[in-house]
């Protein structure tokens, strides 16, 4: 193949230069526009969000994919969509049943935004997503991205949608180093971005290029062989594509180390035994999700100190909490942690506090309709609660 002659010396891998690009540049993203749309069509996977230009189901879609990987995201979405199919059916629901559905999925914050902002678009805009940037950007949850990846895909309108797919290629296909933490590296993005956005065509180009950044311009080893756009990839010219985007500094993971309490009781009607479980406060980190008495154990106690001292604080009741017989560890996105399984026994019943706002004790007929935290269901497993029964 020819290579195309490129102006190397208009990208100094540093900010986009200002003012009306060379006419070489400008030949060069019109090539990659060209190619990418001429690309798409024959490579796309044929995916169930792809089939629509509903903006409910794109909007599901784009929430869902933020911080899931496709394979794990579709038979999600299709159970979602086949117990929610409308906006308004989301706002009528309770959030435990959608947190139900959301259980596995992690980043609850996503489904307790979305289960707000579907309330809100049946109060503010008749069920219908507004197809207006700001007015989507005013519902919760709804950022740059997902507000363009809407207008673009389902309403056609002239918006350059950026996810962590789309940056990265941008990244490589202007070869810039700067760093995206910044926001000299945003507005750099999104001046990339504008100038490959074809008019008339953003929904497909957007959708081109985060397949492209899905399936070819991977994060590690980009396929730059099989690429549609290689001949003008500023970075795969340089031979800069594994540099791209520029890594920021790793910090060490903070660590912190915590008790769940594995509390039974018997049913008086000689049904299964039942387990107590908690209900995190709807706002914060896993907000409206159940999961075992927890307690954050402090360097001068042991696992069942604390918790006897974080059931008397936040659940009213006096526990003997045993020595600990599994852990098990979990990372979330800033911190990771061991939690320590102990076996207790309380009296009374639970008065939520504090970290909590509901108490069940459940049998396991009950927890497909409790959104479980992963690390309860990771300690569940261990446990090996409501797998032998
Ligand atoms: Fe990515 Fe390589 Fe294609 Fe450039 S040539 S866009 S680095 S896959």
């Amino acid at each position: 193949m020819n290579e195309p002659k490129i102006d190397r010396s208009e990208h100094s891998q540093g900010e986009p230069s200002q003012g009306e690009p060379s006419r070489s540049e400008q030949g060069r993203r019109a090539r990659i526009r060209a190619a990418l749309l001429d690309w798409y069509p024959r490579v796309r996977r044929d995916l169930p969000w792809r089939r629509t230009r509903d903006p409910y189901r794109i909007w599901v879609s784009e929430v869902m994919l933020q911080q899931t990987q496709v394979p794990t995201a579709v038979p999600y979405y299709e159970r979602f969509l086949e117990e929610f199919p409308t906006v308004e059916a989301l706002a009528r629901a309770p959030l435990d049943r959608i947190l139900a559905h959301w259980q596995g999925l992690g980043y609850y914050a996503r489904a307790r935004n979305l289960h707000a902002a579907a309330r809100l678009v049946v109060e503010r805009h008749g069920g219908r997503l507004p197809a207006d940037r700001a007015a989507l950007r005013a519902l919760p949850g709804i950022g740059p991205y997902i507000a363009a990846a809407i207008l673009s895909i389902a309403y056609g309108q002239d918006e350059a949608a950026i996810d962590t797919n789309i940056a990265r290629v941008l990244t490589r296909l202007f070869d810039y180093d700067g760093d995206l933490t910044r926001a000299a590296g945003r507005r750099a993005l999104e001046a990339y971005a504008r100038a490959l956005l074809p008019p008339g065509r953003a929904g497909a180009f957007n959708t081109a290029i985060m397949e492209l950044g899905a399936t070819v311009c991977v994060a590690r080893a980009p396929r730059c062989e099989v690429c549609p756009v290689h001949a003008d990839c500023l970075a795969h010219l340089r031979g800069t594509e594994e540099l791209r985007p520029r890594r920021p500094e790793k910090r060490p993971t903070p660590y912190r180390a915590h008790a769940a309490a594995y509390c039974l009781r018997a049913d008086p009607a000689g049904g299964p035994e039942r387990l107590l479980v908690v209900r995190r406060v709807p706002s914060g980190l896993l907000g409206g999700m159940w999961e075992l008495p927890t307690a954050e154990v402090g360097a001068a106690e042991t696992p069942a100190e604390a918790l006897r001292r974080a059931l008397a604080e936040h659940l009213g009741m006096a526990a003997h909490a045993g020595e600990p017989v599994a852990r098990v560890e979990h990372g979330y996105s800033h911190f990771r942690v061991g939690v320590d399984l102990c076996p207790c026994t309380v009296e009374g019943e639970p008065r939520p506090t504090g970290a909590w706002d509901a108490a069940r004790w459940i049998t396991p007929a009950d927890r497909p309709s409790v959104g479980l935290t992963g690390v309860t269901v990771k300690a569940l497993a261990a446990l090996g609660w409501a797998e032998d029964r």
